[in-house]
């Protein structure tokens, strides 16, 4: 749902990707406005990742430019032609305003729940401990791991496990949430819960971007959804559209596997 403030959170134009001689993504663009929630989706192997690492410069694009909240990413290359980050406290400052949410949690195993949430607040964002634990008992309480504040990840459930990893997004007040694939490690039964959470934050107006194989969010959820095929955007439009009269074929042929 997009909120009265629609400007532009994210651009991406003409983004191209290889590794080695092998082009991965080939000219993929992609504009996200305040709120929106954008879908990718695909087969394994058509480059989402990898989309969503070059969003984050955990992988630095061939070329093509990203824009996030109107400031654009500076790109160079080095001595053999690889492409690398112009500036690099750049590249920390857009990390920072870029959440992203992973297939494996990614929590930090040695520590807590709540040290896990407060740590980039304290040390990225400068807030006080006293600060940052306010505001996390807040995130906690609002994707419902209050109560698990001072467990370590491996005694959680994955379910909890990702709910605490978006607490921990969240904490970073995010321009931008990338979401990789977040419900596919998790058993069944726990999927519901997590995606409960990200239906809310789409709810609330948060601007996400999500790859993900859960068309029923998808399709009630997102203001967009993409389809990917080996690196270019083989389908693109409102849900209400793409599901109902896919123009591609090959993604017609996604859908009748996904069902
Ligand atoms: P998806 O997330 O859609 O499954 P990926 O973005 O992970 O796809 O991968 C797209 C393609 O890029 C795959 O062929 C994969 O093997 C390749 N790839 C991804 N990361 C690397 C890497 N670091 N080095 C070489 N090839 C990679
Ligand atoms: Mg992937």
């Amino acid at each position: 749902m997009a909120s009265a403030d629609n400007s532009t959170m994210l651009k991406v134009e003409d983004l191209h990707k290889n590794f080695g001689n092998i082009e991965v993504l080939k000219g993929v663009s992609l504009t996200a406005r305040k709120g929106d929630v954008v879908s990718m989706l695909g087969s394994s192997g058509s480059g989402k990742s990898t989309f969503l690492r070059c969003i984050n410069l955990l992988e630095m694009p061939n070329s093509g430019t990203v824009t996030v909240n109107n400031e654009v990413i500076n790109m160079t290359t080095d001595r053999v032609g690889e492409p690398k980050p112009a500036d690099q406290k750049q590249v920390e400052r857009i990390r920072s305003k870029l959440a992203m949410v992973f297939q494996s949690f990614n929590l930090w195993s040695h520590m807590t729940v709540l040290e896990n949430i407060i740590e980039a607040p304290v040390h990225v964002l400068g807030l006080s401990k006293a600060e940052a634990i306010e505001k996390a008992e807040a995130l906690m309480h609002k994707v419902g791991i209050y109560e698990r504040q001072h467990y370590y990840p491996a005694h959680m459930s994955g379910g909890q496990q990702q709910r605490a990893a978006i607490a921990r997004a969240l904490a970073m007040d995010p321009d931008v949430m990338l979401f990789d694939e977040p419900t596919s490690a998790l058993d069944p039964e726990l999927v519901g819960e997590v995606l409960g959470v990200m239906r809310g934050l789409a709810e609330e107006g948060r601007t996400m971007i999500v790859v993900t194989h859960e068309m029923g969010f998808a399709r009630d959820v997102s203001s967009d959804v993409i389809f990917l095929h080996q690196g270019r955007i083989e389908e693109q439009g409102p849900p209400s559209e793409v599901f109902t009269n896919p123009k591609s074929e090959r993604f017609r042929q996604f859908l009748a596997r996904t069902r």
